[in-house]
Formats: structure tokens, sequence, C-alpha cells
């Protein structure tokens, strides 16, 4: 049942503090299970309701990005770093993990537009819980130049390869400040054909 205003969490951080307001956990009433061979009680339905605050700390920045059409990596510039010096990092990384000094950000929307490539991918034709992509999903492993890493995403239109060059598209309307703000599609698909909400 969708939620009316008084039924939902909000939460904003005022003076560096976090300050909910309205309703986190929903009580409804739970329900027997009956053995209807027996006639006697097995259980009972545990309805919870409840709104999480998960908080985004030193990631918040790539999340804000999506919704600006940018996708924003990390990269270790410490010149000390024995392995990783100028490694870049997609998925964000905030800590190197070779010499565990602080990242610093690295604007990765250009050499993804003009190099990301599918890796590897699987589709999904049945997901789980709370699933918000629509099905069949299309999970792709995504290859950039000169980054070390490989990113999970998904592709909004045609069907993945291996070897496919993709381009990033973004939820710049509306966006939901989650990962599936960010999604691919083969280079060259028209703009008529990106899901609603979504930009180059
Ligand atoms: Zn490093």
């Amino acid at each position: 049942m969708p939620k009316t205003e008084n039924e939902k969490g909000y939460v904003n951080i005022v003076k560096g503090r976090y300050k909910p307001k309205g309703k986190f956990h929903i009580i409804e009433k739970n329900q027997p299970i009956f053995d209807k061979d027996t006639g006697k009680l097995a259980g009972v339905t545990n309805p919870r309701d409840m709104t999480y605050i998960h908080s985004y700390g030193g990631e918040a920045i790539f999340f804000e990005s999506l919704g600006k059409g940018k996708l924003i990596a990390t990269r270790c510039e410490n010149e000390k770093c024995e392995t990783a010096y100028k490694s870049i990092f997609m998925p964000f990384r905030i800590y190197c993990p070779d010499c565990l000094r602080k990242t610093n950000l690295y604007d990765l929307t250009e050499t993804a537009r003009k190099t990301a490539k599918i890796h590897s991918y699987i589709i999904t034709h049945r997901s789980g819980a709370f699933n918000m992509l629509n099905k069949p999903i299309k999970f792709i492993n995504v290859e950039f130049d000169g980054v070390c890493t490989i990113l999970m995403s998904y592709l909004s239109y045609g069907d993945p390869e291996i070897g496919m060059r993709v381009v990033p598209i973004f939820k710049t309307k509306d966006p939901t400040y989650t990962i599936i703000d960010l999604s691919f599609v083969p280079e060259g698909t028209p703009e008529s054909k990106l899901p609603e909400g979504f930009t180059f």
C-alpha cells in the first residue's frame, strides 16, 4: 500500500546532526498461519515496515554526481604508493587499498564515453525482493581504458555482447541518488531510446 506523507520518514542534517522527521517504523496487524489439513496453528506472519537510514559518507559525491550526468572515480595520488600510484578506481574507492591513503576525485565521464566496453554480462529473468529494474535485467561488467577495476551496471537498451562498446547514461531528471541512476546503452543508441528521465 502506498504510504501517505505522514507515514514516510525524512532526514535532514542541521548543524552536523541527523534530524529524522516522520515515521520510520510502521506496525501492521499480524496474521496466523494455520495448517489447512489439521486446523492447527503453525505460526504467525511478522509484518515489518521500516525506513533504513543509509549514510553514504565519503561516497556521497559519487551518487550526487550521477544526477548531474557525471561519473566520478577516484585515483591514488600518493607518490610513495608502491603499487597503485595513479591507479584509477571505478567503483569509487575512498581509500587506496594498497597504501591506505585517502584517494583524490577523478572525473571519468569522458573516458567512459570514449572507452567503456562490456567485459562480461549476465541476464537475470527472476529477481529478488525490492527489485526496481525492468526484467530481464541485463547486468554488465564494464571496463574503461586506464582503470584498474571493473564496474557492475546494467544495459538499458539492446542486447549485451562481450567487447561491445557502450556509453553511460544518467538519470538527471528526478534522480534517485542510488546506483540505478547510472546505466549504459550501446554506442550509437539514439536519445529517443533512453529510459524516462535519462540523458547522455
Ligand atoms: Zn595508493
